[in-house]
């Protein structure tokens, strides 16, 4: 899915196969075309993105939501994702390109590190492992292939710092990939809040967890409450957690005992 992301819907035809592992590939600073890839993106932004971009700035969830992001509903369950929104000059820059590069280069999108190229992952079936595809991006603009060294997709990888990128990327994958038998009537307007509450707005969420019955009702670890009012990650991890409990009906949180049993008392007019 992070293919998606980066690919303008009306150019497919760069996406290229990646026939072997390896290519040779460089960008620098003395490229002609430095900065051409950084507009007019179709730039799907997954929770981690987000959440890096947003501590770069120094700015709460919402305010970078509405800042610089644009939602639209995507996906086989129509679920509402977040996308970079271009800037509204003639060529639709990206809000955070710059003359010398990339203004927010520690904490840039997954899919601006993986390119030129792209990562197709899926899980649909949560006893499955991920599935991932690489591709090429090959656009006209790019004077990259060619020049500069030899690279492995993995070595690509780690030099973009993508391990833990993939690894938080991966956890909402499932999510966004996972098939689900019935009626798609599964996801009411309720359930696109919470998606969009977990999944993008993380400063929401924590204030949802600390101040609702959330801790009352679900049995987790002891430190998690106490974690997850400074730990990001681990409220990220929680968030995923969440949403597959509350979308999928999977075993990733557990109802308290005594909360359980004060419903079946209730129900038993005890
Ligand atoms: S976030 Fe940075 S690397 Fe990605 S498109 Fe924008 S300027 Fe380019
Ligand atoms: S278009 Fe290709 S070579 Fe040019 S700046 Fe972007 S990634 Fe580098």
């Amino acid at each position: 899915m992070d293919l998606k992301r980066i690919i303008n819907d009306h150019n497919p035809e760069a996406l290229q196969p990646l026939e072997h592992d390896g290519f040779v590939f460089g960008c620098h600073s003395g490229v002609s075309c430095f900065n051409v890839c950084c507009a007019d993106l179709n730039l799907m932004l997954t929770p981690y993105d987000v959440l890096r971009m947003k501590n770069h700035l120094k700015i709460p969830s919402e305010v970078f939501l509405d800042d610089y992001t644009t939602n639209r509903a995507t996906g086989h369950h129509g679920l509402p994702m977040a996308f970079l929104r271009m800037k509204d000059d003639e060529k639709k820059r990206c809000p955070f390109v710059t003359d010398q590069g990339c203004s927010i280069y520690e904490d840039r999108p997954g899919a601006c590190r993986m390119y030129p190229l792209g990562r197709a992952a899926t899980k649909p079936d949560p006893r499955l492992s991920v599935k991932e595809q690489f591709f090429f991006v090959k656009e006209a603009h790019c004077t990259g292939f060619g020049q500069g060294r030899e690279w492995t997709v993995a070595d690509w990888q780690a030099d973009q710092g993508l391990t833990e990128y993939n690894f938080y990327n991966d956890l909402w994958m499932e999510i966004i990939t996972r098939k689900v038998p019935g009626p798609q009537a599964a996801f009411n307007p309720q359930k696109f809040q919470m998606f969009v509450m977990a999944s993008y707005n993380l400063d929401e969420f924590r204030r949802f967890v600390l101040g609702s019955r959330f801790l009352t009702l679900f049995d987790l670890p002891a430190d998690l409450a106490e974690k997850i009012k400074t730990d990001d990650l681990e409220l990220l991890k929680l968030g995923m957690n969440w949403l597959r409990f509350s979308l999928f009906g999977d075993p990733t949180l557990a109802i308290k005992d005594s909360v359980i049993k004060e419903k079946k008392a209730a129900s038993e007019g005890k």
